[in-house]
């Protein structure tokens, strides 16, 4: 085992341990919540050694970098755990040009933040990847934060039904980028806001997916008491990142 293998080990260790206690805290199953170890920055022989640790689904928030970098851990899988290809996650924002890529390089797209984007891909993934519909999950502004992408919660009522009738994405459910805040626990409203919106559009619309993509390193476990089904966790288990990027 390498050194990288054994440290990120130990964290992706620490990080399930703090997700169990926070789901059992909540009085939820620790096994529904998945961790997406966050990749951005992280060289591609440290991301190679995190899926032969355990981590068997990554993000990346830039399609460039990801497309560098996927072809170069997709070796690592047949020392993984479970022997499975890592899945990849989209967690940033996509600009339309890069949007083929995307479908080619991705297998979920988690920051889908307008009607037009999501046909986009749908017509892609018609052309790239017939009868494997593209899961996807819708990008919430729940807080109205003007530094953020993401639709707005009456922006998702609207776009639903259209996005819904696409037939090749999948509509697993919704994600946000929870507020830079001082205290982890002044995330919790956004996360609460969060589940309130996809309980009641759900109710509504039979197609929405019941994945929640939110917390980060600072924040996950507050999440996970909130309802979070996907965690995106980069710091906690590579350590912080240069500060430019
Ligand atoms: C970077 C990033 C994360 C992970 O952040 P950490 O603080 O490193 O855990 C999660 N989600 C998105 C959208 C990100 O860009």
């Amino acid at each position: 085992m390498t050194a990288d293998e054994a440290s990120i080990g130990d964290a992706r260790r620490r990080v399930l341990a703090s997700i169990a206690d926070a789901a059992r805290r909540a009085g939820r199953d620790p096994a529904g919540v998945r961790l997406v170890a966050v990749t951005k920055q992280v060289p591609a022989d440290v991301v190679r050694a995190a899926v032969t640790a355990g981590c068997e689904e990554l993000g990346e928030n830039r399609v460039q970098e990801a497309a560098a970098k996927i072809p170069l851990v997709a070796g690592a899988t047949s020392g993984s755990a479970s022997g499975a290809a890592p899945r990849w996650h989209l967690i940033g924002p996509l600009q339309s040009n890069k949007a083929r890529r995307a479908v080619e390089l991705f297998d979920v797209v988690e920051a889908v933040d307008s009607l037009e984007l999501a046909a986009r891909l749908d017509r892609l993934a018609q052309e790239l990847r017939p009868g494997r519909p593209l899961p996807i999950l819708l990008e919430v502004n729940v807080d109205a934060d003007p530094a953020k992408s993401g639709f707005t919660p009456a922006g998702v009522e609207a776009a639903l039904p259209a996005i819904l009738s696409l037939p090749a994405v999948r509509v697993d459910g919704l994600m946000t980028v929870g507020r830079q805040v001082q205290a982890p626990e002044a995330a919790r409203p956004t996360f609460a806001a969060l589940r309130g919106l996809s309980q009641r559009l759900r109710a509504g619309f039979a197609g929405l997916g019941p994945e929640l993509s939110m917390g980060m390193s600072d924040d996950f476990p507050i999440a996970v008491e909130e309802g979070a089904t996907i965690v995106r966790v980069g710091r906690a288990l590579f350590g912080e990142r240069p500060a430019h990027g």
